[in-house]
């Protein structure tokens, strides 16, 4: 602990964290140390690790990236945020990210950007930029992060690391600030999938304090990553393991040096055993129209919280009421978020839900419908995670359509609640990292982590 601050007083220039918790961290550590000295072996005990800042924390601010909770302080844990302090592990700080978690880049934060550690010109991606740069640069071995449509898998994918994106579910929501609340979903980000099945463990389960929290029992995701390769031929882990190839995934546009890296990723997965199949996936491009109309509609909802009254921002002068609550989002939330608020309630609104909202719903579910077609000829679905490798900051920060358009790849399981993630595959243009993005059925999260760790 006391060697990772000092990377992280050291790094500062990064913009990661938002919040630096020294003397919490310390005692924390001290904690662990007299929890191991009486005999105590839980599997996190006295491993540093930092939080995404839109999960809410009791000893720590949260704020969301945003100027509407800033200084705002939680009078809960969140249920993710408790489970791993439970495993023993200790918390360094809050980490940065988009304004409530919208975004591609980080570079919508009210507290700054994040630079990618490979290239501190580029992004580090988004919205778990802060997470992802954190542990690239090694400054905490282990991250929490959210996806919502893709912000686990696309920040591991330009950093170079590892995240896993469970089944819609699997981890708790309370206490994690809604975004889009059927989309929303909590996961790990580390350096390999075997840390992170180590985190998803202790994170994952049911929470009764989240009505769409999955009712299953305790899994033991290290178990299930290793499951498979007793007996297994050791230098054929994955055989007969079925790979489906979405065509839509390796369209024209598709950048070379991305296409090289995902290609000889998955020439490697055939060397341990797979076999690759040919799958389509037909609504893929259909997948952004609708993500951006159905996340902007529950951001909406979702928001219309943050009316100064009980907490968050509040102007300090206004006429009455209605100016009151006017002043007061107009100041707190940045040009991002309005511009989801107002689709959001666009779309929503009488004589146009049917139009969007109603269409948007009825394709999200032939997106997960086109899965479970893919799903009766292979096992696991590859690909990239993004079409392009980390690009510069600034280059895309004033035309939210080009964010909009690079997560392609990462809604479609989004869309669908399917379990996905990303893992280092190669490296494209200007040594930057390129990601290999692997989506698996419903609560499949075990054969995820295993082909993953078998290929690392
Ligand atoms: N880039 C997507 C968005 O801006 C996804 C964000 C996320 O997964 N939280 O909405």
């Amino acid at each position: 602990t006391q060697h990772l601050l000092a990377r992280v007083a050291a790094h500062r220039g990064l913009g990661a964290w938002l919040c630096v918790d020294e003397d919490g961290a310390l005692a924390q550590a001290a904690e662990a140390d007299r929890r191991r000295a009486a005999g105590e072996t839980a599997p996190l005990l006295g491993v540093p690790i930092a939080h995404k800042d839109i999960f809410v924390t009791r000893a720590l601010p949260t704020t969301a990236g945003s100027r509407m909770l800033e200084g705002y302080r939680s009078p809960f844990d969140a249920t993710v945020v408790q489970r791993l302090a439970e495993a023993g592990a200790v918390t360094l700080g809050k980490l940065n990210c988009d304004e409530f978690a919208m975004g591609s880049a980080n570079e919508n934060s009210a507290y700054g950007v994040v630079r990618n550690p490979w290239d501190t010109g580029r992004v580090p991606g988004g919205s778990s930029g802060g997470s992802a740069a954190a542990v690239a640069a090694r400054l905490v071995p282990a991250a929490t992060g959210t996806d919502t449509g893709g912000s686990i898998r696309q920040p591991a994918s330009f950093c170079g690391i590892t995240g896993i994106k469970p089944t819609y579910g699997v981890c708790s929501r309370y206490g994690m600030i809604a975004f889009a609340s059927s989309l929303d979903q909590a996961g790990p980000m580390a350096r390999s999938a075997e840390d992170c099945a180590l985190l998803l463990s202790a994170m994952s389960g049911f929470d009764e304090r989240d009505a769409t929290s999955a009712e299953r029992p305790p899994q033991d995701y290290v178990a299930a990553m290793r499951r498979g390769r007793d007996g297994a031929d050791a230098a054929r882990p994955l055989a007969g393991l079925r790979i489906g190839l979405p065509r839509e995934f390796f369209p024209q546009a598709l950048s070379a040096d991305v296409d090289g890296a995902v290609r000889a990723a998955l020439a490697e997965l055939e060397k341990l055993g797979a076999v690759l199949v040919d799958v389509s996936l037909p609504r893929t491009e259909l997948s952004i129209p609708v993500y951006y109309i159905i996340a902007p509609a529950e951001a909406s909802s979702n928001l219309s919280r943050y009316d100064g009254v009980r907490y968050g921002h509040r102007a300090e002068r206004y006429a009455d009421l209605l100016d009151m609550y006017k002043k007061s989002r107009a100041e707190g939330f940045g040009a991002e978020v309005k511009r989801r608020i107002m689709i959001g309630t666009y779309v929503l609104s009488h004589g146009y839900y049917d139009a969007y909202y109603l269409q948007a719903q009825k394709l999200r579910r032939m997106i997960a419908d086109d899965f479970q077609a893919c799903f009766a000829h292979c096992d696991l679905i590859a690909g990239p995670v993004t079409p392009t490798v980390a690009w510069a900051l600034g280059d895309k920060a004033d035309d939210p359509v080009k964010n909009y358009l690079a997560d392609i790849f990462t809604l479609p399981a989004s869309l669908a609640g399917l379990p996905g993630m990303s893992l280092p595959a190669g490296f494209g243009e200007h040594g930057l990292p390129v990601g290999l993005q692997l989506i698996g059925n419903y609560f499949d999260e075990g054969r995820l982590l295993h082909a993953a760790h078998a290929f690392q």
